[in-house]
């Protein structure tokens, strides 16, 4: 078990601040040579969280000053370094090359000579030891390249709960598939599971999770900018992610992908127990983050109950605990929302969306993709009788 996370104050994106405190982080793992040996020649994928194709400053995407620093120091090590994201639609190169505009890493790209992923065709890579997924569809330059290195933005997540070095990674997954792979698995255990399963094929060797402003309430796209002031780094992405939610004061009972890796010897219980490097302690960052569902996550007797119950306990603790979509008054009928929904419960007419309750499997892809953020998350199900 790596305990290893390296916290770095940095409390603003400009580039001195940016490039001191992700140097520090990689210092605190013996720079690049202690953690990759030697990048001469060595094909470096950064796997950046770009959701939508929105400005750094709404705190969507990993800003362009962490990846640059980053990128940067790898180059100077001898790396060819690509940077990409999948995207969330059935994204072509020029909707590709639209988001790494307006996410600033088209700048970055020409700035460091780092290349970035404009073809995301996917290969089959199988994962024998995965427990509820034991082969994906994954873009190619993770597939082709020596290093992964997962480089998130600390925001909140409905499905997840939480969204840092491990759930990012479930942008390996092509565009749309990503629907396809909410649809075969449903359930929301067995979805955590499965990013759990997709981490362990990734094996990232580095991880970081841009937190100096990361994103509370409607998380992933919709929720609020708050300033943590951090910049975390490990080996370990389970550990980074248990350090950032005691920053924000998530507990890890309630954050599934946590509570996994903890009954897998992963992680620690507690952020307590992590070995935290440079002297740097999570209170120097502590923050109240309001979770993507507006109110309390899934908790420990939740998901106890989801490991040991029979499954139609399960579902019934599912039916009772998720919170369901609700479309507002906003929704300005783009459509979005119907095209990436795994069950195609999603309608449009009189320039509004439509889903069908009856058939919605809560998997909260068109809250995440709403571009108006109409969505929210709602603990009764809509339309029903209070
Ligand atoms: S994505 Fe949002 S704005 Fe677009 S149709 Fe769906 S609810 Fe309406
Ligand atoms: S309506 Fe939304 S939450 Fe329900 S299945 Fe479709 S995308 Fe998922």
């Amino acid at each position: 078990m790596d305990r290893r996370v390296y916290l770095a104050e940095c409390r603003d994106y400009s580039a001195a601040s940016v490039k001191e405190a992700v140097g520090q982080v990689l210092d605190g793992f013996g720079g690049t040579g202690g953690i990759f040996r030697d990048l001469t020649h060595k094909k470096v994928f950064i796997k950046v969280n770009l959701l939508s194709a929105v400005p750094p400053e709404r705190a969507v995407t990993t800003h362009p000053a962490v990846v640059e620093a980053l990128a940067q120091i790898l180059i100077d090590a001898g790396a060819e370094v690509t940077i990409g994201d999948s995207g969330t639609t059935s994204a072509g190169e020029q909707a590709l090359r639209r988001l790494y505009r307006v996410t600033g890493m088209e700048e970055v790209a020409q700035r460091t000579g780092a290349q970035l992923a404009l073809s995301v065709s996917p290969r089959r890579a199988e994962y024998p030891a995965g427990k509820v997924c034991r082969s994906f569809n994954i873009i190619s330059p993770v597939l082709d390249a020596d290093f992964v290195i997962s480089a998130a933005k600390l925001k909140t997540h409905g499905l997840a709960y939480y969204t840092g070095a491990v759930k990012n990674l479930f942008g390996c997954i092509p565009g749309l598939e990503k629907a396809g792979t909410h649809a075969s698995h449903p359930d929301k255990r067995r979805f955590n599971r499965l990013l759990c399963d997709l981490c362990g094929l990734v094996a990232t060797a580095f991880s970081i999770v841009d937190g100096v402003v990361g994103m509370e309430g409607a998380g992933p796209l919709n929720g609020n900018p708050k300033e943590v002031g951090v910049i975390g780094g490990a080996v370990n992405p389970y550990a980074l992610d248990l350090a950032m939610c005691e920053c924000v004061s998530f507990s890890p009972r309630s954050i599934p992908v946590l509570s996994f890796a903890a009954d897998d010897r992963l992680i620690p219980r507690s952020a307590q127990e992590l070995d935290l490097l440079g002297g740097c302690e999570t209170s120097r960052f502590k923050t109240e983050f309001v979770p993507a569902t507006g109110g309390k996550s899934v908790g420990l007797a939740a998901l106890a109950l989801g490991k040991l119950a029979p499954r139609r306990l399960r579902e019934a603790i599912r039916e009772r605990r998720s919170p369901w979509p609700l479309f507002g008054d906003g929704c300005v009928g783009c459509g979005h929302c119907a095209e990436i929904c795994p069950r195609r419960t999603i309608s449009l007419s009189g320039g509004k969306a439509h889903p069908d309750y009856t058939a919605c499997i809560r998997c909260y892809c068109c809250q995440e993709i709403c571009p108006a953020g109409a969505i929210t998350l709602v603990r009764r199900r809509p339309g029903e009788n209070v």
